[in-house]
């Protein structure tokens, strides 16, 4: 069967083939996995990114919120779209389920999704605008 793509050698003498302009040699980056510990459970690219940003314990890795991992550019406006979320899935339950408890209670969940995501990336905002971090992905 022919290779597809450029034939490329490394440093290291490992021959590879690449369709693309990459200059990573797969076999160098298969000896780099770790074997243990929990970055030897992830693939890449997600395993390198956390070691670009210096996470390479579970310690680091639970000093961030998720949203901090997940939504670092724009925090207010993916709190909203959690609180449009919330608010849809809130009167989904409320119509769905309303013999399961008192209307006003679900009801009540939908309405105040969002306010309390805005209140949440507020928050999240004053935090870092006071501590003087930055998210952690940066552009
Ligand atoms: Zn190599």
């Amino acid at each position: 069967m022919p290779k597809k793509g450029t034939r490329k050698v490394c440093d290291n003498g490992h021959t590879f083939y690449k369709s693309s302009d990459c200059p990573t040699c797969p076999t160098c980056e298969k000896l780099k996995e770790p074997a243990s510990g929990f970055l030897g459970l992830l693939s890449n690219p997600a395993r390198n990114t956390l070691l670009y940003y210096e996470i390479n314990t579970i310690q680091k890795l639970a000093g961030y919120t998720e949203k901090e991992i997940l939504a670092p550019q724009n925090p207010m406006k993916h709190a909203i779209i959690l609180g449009i979320i919330g608010t849809v899935l809130s009167a989904v339950g409320a119509v769905v389920a309303a013999d399961l408890g008192p209307v006003w209670y679900a009801w009540t969940l939908a309405v105040i999704a969002i306010p309390i995501a805005w209140l949440g990336g507020k928050l999240y905002e004053m935090k870092h605008a006071a501590s003087g971090s930055e998210y952690i992905i940066k552009q």
